[in-house]
């Protein structure tokens, strides 16, 4: 959590780059770099100067069909991918993930520069994270296997795992390379062909990456990125008759689209990652500095703009006081500043409407609790900078407490029992994640934990433990299936039974 002691590696820009330098701006189709067909552009910012960093091409329809075209032709049957075995397949993998490294402060300064994020959190955090997803699926490109089945008849029959053919992935701004890496790593693993629309905001480490994956020797078609708008290249996505999957992480408003554009058209497989409140329950009996820096970190790691956000905190009234003075003093202490500065750990939100959105949220919740503003001197007056904040006495059916503000907002709330908390825990339509500090891990936490809540994720004494080897989802309107581990590949396959008859004549 936070930037990493840095050991061994320098975390200067040597061989990054500076704005102005930006390669790849034009949309990746058949491994080639091409122009919008409407000959549109669109202009993508830095959220810490606010200044344009360049403009990249505007994809629409015409040209979501024409990636579509490309990944359907490299999945055919007999096509260089179809024909390439499956270690071939784990190996580019590999290699991607080796290109990765070779230029991950590159894609570091990139990521930095179009969402704002500190740039260890960047090169430590997010492209850790992909390197390590993309090894990870690479293993697993020639152990899918299906099973053998017996039966009350005189048959073998036995199942395949069959890639499912042109997958299409929308991706948000919030941790854009790593969202894609989380897609794409599995999607190839398992054969399938892709087409990508990273978040408008910030479209520059996904076309980065396409340039790595033409290097790395990908046969052209199997990987797409189309630049552009939600409402042009997302719908036609959603809605595309020859896309047969789509992995969707964002809002739950536009998830509900993706999905029912998928059911309209040709009921494509959706698997959505939404948003959460997640609850983070801090017990009497818990180790109080690491629940704080736990619960410090878990809301303003990344501006507040994680769906793993701990966005509501639960504190049990005899720890409450001091609690809160910890937290307090431990986000005055929160260097805000300039994202590219090394001792930075929270830079701007990622763009104007995000912004004014957090900040009028913030205004209202004045008459909702009372407001604590925290966050050391810095640039606060330059971009987009929200500092710190948390709210005290407030009530569950406020909607800081109940609503969405993906910004560094944390409303801290006092309990008295278990059963009390975990109720008001799982009262939400979310169920994404959620924390538990406690030093009695096998009585008091557990209860508090894995039976009891509804959340695809309970962390106990820790927070933000992610790993490329363990499902990431949703329960309830936090999303449907699961990224991540084992399980995703459940998600990019399809099931084939076959059934051999045997002579009846054998035994
Ligand atoms: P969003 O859901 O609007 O955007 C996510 C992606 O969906 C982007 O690539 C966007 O272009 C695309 N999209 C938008 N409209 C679409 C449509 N009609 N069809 C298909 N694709 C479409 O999210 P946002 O505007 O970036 O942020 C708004 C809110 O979403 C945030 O305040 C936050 O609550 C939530 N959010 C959640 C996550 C997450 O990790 N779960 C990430 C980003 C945002």
């Amino acid at each position: 959590e936070g930037a990493p002691e840095v050991v061994g590696l320098s975390p200067s820009l040597e061989g990054g780059i500076s704005q102005g330098e930006v390669q790849f701006a034009k949309m990746f189709i058949n491994n080639e770099w091409h122009e919008s067909t409407s000959g549109k552009k669109f202009a993508t910012y830095n959220p810490s100067t606010l200044e344009q960093i360049c403009e990249v091409e505007e994809g629409d329809k015409p040209d979501v069909d024409k990636a579509v075209e490309a990944a359907h032709a490299a999945f055919q049957r007999g096509s260089p991918w179809r024909r390439l075995d499956a270690l071939n397949r784990g190996r580019l993998l590999h290699q991607l993930a080796d290109l990765v490294e070779r230029d991950r402060a590159v894609l570091a300064t990139l990521e930095t520069m179009d969402t704002g994020k500190p740039f260890l959190h960047a090169f430590f955090i997010d492209l850790e994270g992909c390197i390590k997803t993309l090894r990870y699926f690479a293993g697993w490109a020639d152990k899918i296997q299906g099973r053998t089945i017996p039966t009350d008849d005189n048959v073998v029959c036995f199942t395949r795992h069959e890639p499912i053919g042109v997958c299409g992935a929308i991706t948000p701004w919030n941790f854009p390379l790593l969202m894609l890496v989380w897609k794409l790593a599995p999607a190839l693993c398992c054969g399938n062909t892709i087409v990508v629309k990273p978040a408008e905001q910030t479209p520059l480490t996904a076309l980065y990456l396409g340039s790595l994956i033409k290097e790395v020797g990908f046969p052209p078609g199997v990987v797409n990125i189309v630049p552009g708008f939600g409402p042009t290249v997302g719908a036609a996505m959603s809605s595309h008759p020859r896309i047969s999957k789509i992995a969707f992480t964002g809002s739950i408003e536009v998830g509900k689209l993706v999905k029912e554009a998928a059911s309209r058209s040709n009921l494509k497989r959706v698997t959505l990652e939404l948003g959460g409140k997640n609850p983070c329950i801090v017990c009497a009996d818990a180790d109080l500095d690491l629940a704080v820096e736990c619960a410090h970190q878990g809301i303003f790691f990344n501006q507040g703009q994680c769906c793993t956000a701990a966005s509501r905190v639960f504190v049990e009234e005899q720890v409450y006081p001091e609690f809160v003075r910890r937290s307090v003093e431990r986000a005055r202490k929160r260097p805000v500043g300039d994202p590219f500065d090394a001792r930075t750990e929270h830079g701007p939100q990622i763009d104007q409407n995000q912004f004014d959105k957090i900040l009028s949220l913030i205004e209202s919740g004045k008459k909702e609790g009372v407001k604590l503003e925290c966050g050391s001197s810095g640039m606060e007056d330059r971009g987009l900078v929200i500092k710190p904040t948390f709210f005290l006495r407030v009530s569950d059916p406020r909607y800081l407490v109940r609503g969405a503000i993906f910004g560094p907002v944390q409303p801290i709330l006092k309990f008295k029992t278990i059963e009390e908390v975990i109720r008001r825990a799982n009262s939400l339509e979310y169920g994404l994640h959620g924390g538990c500090f406690s030093r009695r891990t096998w009585d008091k936490a557990p209860e508090a934990g894995f039976p009891a809540w509804k959340s695809g994720t309970v962390w106990i004494n820790c927070y933000n433990a992610i790993y490329a080897q363990a499902p990431f989802g949703g329960f309830k309107m936090s999303g449907n299936g699961r990224e991540l581990g084992e399980y995703a590949l459940s998600e990019y396959t399809e099931v084939k039974t076959v059934t051999i008859k045997l002579d009846d004549k054998d035994p």
